[in-house]
């Protein structure tokens, strides 16, 4: 109850709590892991883990393969706290000298990156989407360093991971910061990020301590021993002496150092062969999405101008984006693509397509436009501006490819049909908004009642939009009939110039 209503007070009890005690641990033991395992997890056959096998062990079939990753330390709203970047990349060394035995290299793209919110300083299930929507890295393998992770019944955990048949953009490892120097943490949460298995994982099944179903129960390793669970109370100096027996009666013999047990984690040093063959696997397959490299170009759209766009009248609306470039080492040609769509996009019109030539020396340009009053136009919202719509470009970042305007149809408020412009000199537009479709008519009169032009149209939704030449009359007062087949009719007054 006392630290239920100090809870609901977070931000500030947390400020004064990390305060006082200085971000150290509150003593208590941390669940080793919160990892959630999938129903469905990537295998592979013996034959191909034995193939992988023997290519990590060949000196001329080496080929590592570079994985980029983001480090993110999370500290107090005023940027205190937060472990040390020291510890983080100290971790991160140990990590490469396991998985180089997977033939994997994780590589820090850019410098580690502070997040000064108290929010996330004791980080819950819910609040993790918001945390990755804004910090994950695209493309890059991003690891969260927190003061303290919650899991879903309020304990704490050492580490989180997603498996690889995730969204890519809602994979993501959080670390406790108390689990980062403990040697085997990160490494055991980058193990599920490449697909594996708890070895006491039941998922698929208990796994016999007699190699007869380790091939299709528990972890699926007939390398990794049965496992029943590994604890501190059954491990005693990196020895299992728990004595605990399989549902056949068989004592278990399990391996505390295997990365992938609830060992105690100092105990955890190995990953059996058949795991590291899977890690080499998932590189080249599931996780094989990951940028390879950090020396990759970007491009940007942006706008000064406001994404809220009024429509009013049918003045000329100009757009104008911003398009820069990072890093740009060699010419690009880039395409674009300007749409009209709706929120669900179940309707899109191109306005545009084209493309723009950067080059190192030419990395910024501008790309403008003008808001077409066509009949689309009447029924859809939103404004999509795209580059590398096709994604042909590598780039370091591929989610400030795009910008969006909304827009507010104002002009159609109280009125289901009106002219503009007016006056007028070359042509002058109808605007329909009514029930009434076919073809119909328009007649412009002038001063004197006499039909000086006709025009036939039709409109087939509930917008219509029609464009009459105006240019061969005289200057003057004129008026503009439209007439439906059901007699409907309505007439304007407008002005010749
Ligand atoms: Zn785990």
């Amino acid at each position: 109850m006392f630290w239920n209503s100090l809870l609901s007070f977070k931000p500030f009890f947390l400020t004064l709590l990390f305060a006082i005690l200085g971000f150290v641990s509150f003593g208590q033991d941390l669940l080793p892991c919160g990892t959630a395992e999938p129903n469905k997890v990537r295998f592979f056959e013996q034959k191909d883990l034995n193939l992988a096998k023997e290519s990590l062990l060949s000196p001329t079939k080496k080929v590592p393969r570079n994985f980029m990753v983001s480090l993110h330390i999370i500290r107090s709203t005023f940027g205190s706290g937060g472990i040390k970047k020291s510890l983080v990349l100290g971790a991160l060394n140990e990590m490469n000298e396991t998985y180089a035995n997977a033939d994997i290299v994780f590589e820090l793209c850019e410098d580690v990156h502070y997040i000064d919110n108290d929010l996330y300083i004791e980080t819950i299930p819910s609040e993790v989407s918001g945390l990755m929507s804004n910090n994950n890295v695209d493309g890059s393998i991003n690891i969260y360093f927190i003061p303290q992770v919650i899991n879903g019944s309020g304990d704490g955990i050492c580490g989180n991971a997603t498996f690889p048949s995730t969204t890519p953009s809602h994979r993501r490892i959080l670390m406790d910061n108390n689990c980062v120097t403990n040697g085997s943490t990160l490494i055991h949460e980058m193990g599920h990020y490449f697909g594996l298995l708890h070895t006491h994982s039941t998922s698929n099944g208990i796994e016999y301590v007699e190699r007869v179903n380790c091939t299709s129960a528990g972890d699926r390793f007939c390398d990794t021993p049965a496992d029943p669970r590994l604890s501190g109370s059954t491990v005693t100096n990196c020895v299992y002496v728990g004595g605990e027996v399989d549902p056949n009666g068989v004592t278990y013999v399990s391996d505390p150092s295997n990365f992938m047990s609830y060992a105690p984690k100092s105990c955890r040093i190995n990953f059996s062969p058949d795991q590291y063959a899977h890690l080499s696997l998932i590189a080249a397959t599931d996780n094989d999405y990951h940028l390879n490299t950090c020396d990759l170009p970007d491009f940007e759209i942006t706008s000064s101008q406001s994404s809220e766009v009024t429509v009013s009248n049918f003045a000329d609306l100009d757009f104008d984006l911003d398009i820069s470039t990072l890093d740009l080492n060699s010419a690009e040609n880039l395409e674009y693509v300007i749409k009209l769509t709706n929120a669900g996009s179940t309707a899109t019109v191109i306005l545009e397509e084209g493309a723009l030539a950067f080059d190192p020396v030419n990395s910024s340009a501008t790309l403008s436009f003008k808001l077409p009053f066509t009949e689309d136009f009447f029924s859809l919202q939103t404004i999509l501006v795209e580059i590398d719509p096709a994604n042909k470009i590598t780039e370091l970042n591929e989610e400030n490819n795009s910008f969006s305007y909304e827009i507010t149809h104002l002009y159609r408020e109280d009125r289901s049909s009106f002219i503009y412009p007016n006056p007028a000199k070359d042509y002058i537009n109808l605007y329909l908004n009514n029930q009434l479709t076919g073809e119909y008519k328009i007649r412009v009169f002038d001063d004197s009642g006499k039909m000086v032009v006709e025009h036939v149209a039709t409109k087939n939704t509930l917008y219509g939009l029609e464009t009459v030449d105006i240019l061969p009359l005289v200057p003057g007062m004129y008026y503009l009939q439209f007439e439906f087949a059901q007699e409907d009719k309505e007439i304007f007054k407008f002005i010749r110039l």
